[in-house]
């Protein structure tokens, strides 16, 4: 059924685990996503990158999310991820998504607040609900990133973080606090201090960006302290590469049917496996 990312946090909060945020740019993806989800009966967050318009663009792949979505057996949430301007998250919201990131991370301070407000404004006449961005990530979802930039400046104030919440009221935080987006070029030093002080301080579930790649002790950890949302793209489409790759060179299939369904149920699979990650903090 299809759900806001509120009702979904709540059963985060709930059960204290975390929910897995795939981003599901292409259909093998998303039936990958869902079929995970159902088979470990989780909620689960699917989601589209504005910036992952060049590979299907929300016209598209958006009815497919939301259609799956209602028709699942388990509550999911159609979310808009790094929305980069009003008129495309009140697109997303015209076709049925129930979540959006207004992402003005970049922004000063004031401008980010202004425009996050304006996102909870426009959010509120869909029921929707809507995840701010305060601290900068590195990188972005199709794999760009300098990681060599002194990333510890970047990192999410607490006190900022407080301040951003109570002057946009959003429902989910996403915060800087040691991952990075894309593929991680060394091993990631995560501030779990700080993820609990922004957790505590706004009372709100923490979201995780740059979330594929790491150990299942750094889940765990992030997610007792306060983390809720788990954004999981990079290294799960490798996988669905990689399965791809053997397909062609170990397999007899001639028709890219086969070679996709392969990957699917590759991306499938990867997918169960860090749901059933996210769902206890105890190893
Ligand atoms: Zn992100």
């Amino acid at each position: 059924m299809l759900v806001t990312l509120k009702e979904v946090m709540e059963v985060a909060e709930k059960r204290n685990c975390g929910i897995a945020a795939i981003n599901t740019p292409t259909f093998e993806s998303l039936v990958a996503a869902i079929s995970a989800a159902e088979k470990n009966t989780t909620p689960i967050i699917i989601q589209h990158a504005q910036s992952h318009e060049y590979i299907n663009q929300i016209e598209t792949i958006g009815p497919a999310m939301i259609t799956l979505a209602k028709h699942a057996s388990i509550p999911i949430c159609a979310h808009i991820d790094h929305g980069e301007s009003i008129n495309y998250l009140e697109k997303g919201l015209q076709l049925g998504f129930t979540s959006i990131m207004y992402d003005g991370s970049r922004l000063p301070y004031e401008e980010n607040v202004q425009k996050t407000r304006k996102a909870v404004r426009l959010a509120n006449e869909f029921g929707a609900s809507v995840e701010g961005e305060l601290g900068i990530m590195i990188g972005n979802e199709i794999g760009e990133h300098t990681q060599e930039v002194n990333e510890e400046d970047n990192y999410t104030d607490p006190q900022l973080a407080y301040k951003f919440v109570k002057e946009t009221n959003i429902d989910a935080l996403a915060a800087s606090f040691g991952t990075v987006h894309g593929f991680y070029r060394h091993k990631p030093n995560l501030d779990y201090k700080r993820i609990k002080e922004i957790a505590t301080l706004t009372n709100l579930p923490l979201v995780m960006h740059g979330g594929s790649g790491l150990s299942s002790k750094e889940y765990k950890l992030s997610i007792k302290n306060g983390v809720k949302k788990i954004n999981y793209y990079t290294y799960g489409a490798k996988v669905g590469a990689d399965a791809t790759k053997n397909c062609i060179n170990n397999n007899d299939a001639v028709l890219f049917s086969e070679i996709s369904r392969y990957a699917q149920d590759a991306m499938e699979k990867d997918f169960q496996q860090i749901i059933d990650v996210f769902k206890s903090i105890t190893e």
